[in-house]
């Protein structure tokens, strides 16, 4: 089973990368992607836990914004670590992200929830990306909410009048970053309408001109007309269809390899990359 898109605790997952392969391991995952959000930060440790006969795809989920404010992930698979430009692009957004979370907490205080930054921060694992889902275990750890899914729903949704977005780049400029670093683009989740405001159909053009290689289709939050109009376009385009869980541990209902990437489809995307990087054992 392949299952490129997880996040562990050096973003907003709850299992340190190595409980991560462990979990992935007893599922039955022999291709397991690790996404975590804006960062390469678990990527050495995941690669230390590694199983034999399992394959780990190095990557992460880069948050991106369209030029009318749509939020976009982008999943950076296999790209080299030690390109410049787009550990740079990372580092920006991850210290955005500390602005942004001191103005989402001012408006919440202004509204009478007393929660600090300090609050959040520890919540955090050393070295991780910084997001809503630690605001939300700071909020539950002061019992202001029961979970991280009643955070969202009632104070940290898109469309919340407490949310602020963060620094992002478009998702075209994403993409030529991650094909200049050598990697595969696979946009995620992009009709989940759930979230907020998603992009268009139309949208994909310019994208596939940047060099996108392939959707995330199968995914829970996309429903099978959205999974429908995504099928579509990948025909369309003559790019590839990947499904995921979106594992984020315990913080979410996702469950490791609920949706599978088809191994043909897998094997297509590797050999997208400009050099073999998937991690064998
Ligand atoms: P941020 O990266 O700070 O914008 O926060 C967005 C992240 O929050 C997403 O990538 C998800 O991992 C997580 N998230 C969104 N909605 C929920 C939810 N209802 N429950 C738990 N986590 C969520
Ligand atoms: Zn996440
Ligand atoms: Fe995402
Ligand atoms: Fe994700």
């Amino acid at each position: 089973m392949i299952d490129l898109h997880t996040h562990s605790l050096a973003s907003d997952g709850t299992d340190t990368p190595g409980e991560l392969i462990n979990k992935a391991h007893a599922s039955g995952i022999t291709v397991l992607g690790l996404m975590d959000h804006d960062t390469v930060a678990g990527w050495d440790e995941a690669t230390m836990y590694l199983r034999p006969g399992m394959s780990l795809v190095l990557g992460s989920e880069i948050s991106c914004q369209t030029l009318d404010g749509t939020s976009v992930h982008m999943l950076g698979m296999l790209f080299d670590r030690d390109n410049s430009a787009l550990s740079e692009v990372l580092a920006t957004t991850r210290d955005n992200r500390l602005t942004r979370m001191n103005r989402i907490i001012a408006r919440l205080n202004e509204a009478g929830y007393e929660i600090s930054i300090e609050d959040v921060l520890a919540q955090l694992a050393p070295g991780a990306t910084l997001g809503r889902p630690h605001l939300a275990d700071a909020l539950i750890a002061k019992k202001l909410v029961a979970s991280r899914d009643e955070a969202f729903a009632e104070l940290l949704h898109n469309n919340s009048k407490y949310y602020i977005s963060h620094y992002s780049p478009t998702p075209e400029d994403a993409i030529k970053l991650i094909k200049q670093a050598g990697g595969v683009a696979v946009i995620a989740h992009p009709l989940a309408s759930l979230r907020g405001r998603t992009i268009n159909i139309e949208s994909f053009k310019s994208m596939v001109e940047a060099g996108l290689d392939g959707i995330e289709i199968s995914h829970r939050d996309q429903s099978e007309d959205e999974r429908e109009l995504l099928r579509e376009v990948v025909a369309r385009y003559g790019i590839i269809a990947t499904g995921s869980s979106d594992y984020h541990g315990n913080g979410k209902l996702n469950e490791l390899a609920e949706f599978t990437t088809k191994p043909e489809d897998f094997e297509a995307l590797e050999t997208r990359a400009d050099a073999r990087r998937v991690v064998r054992k």
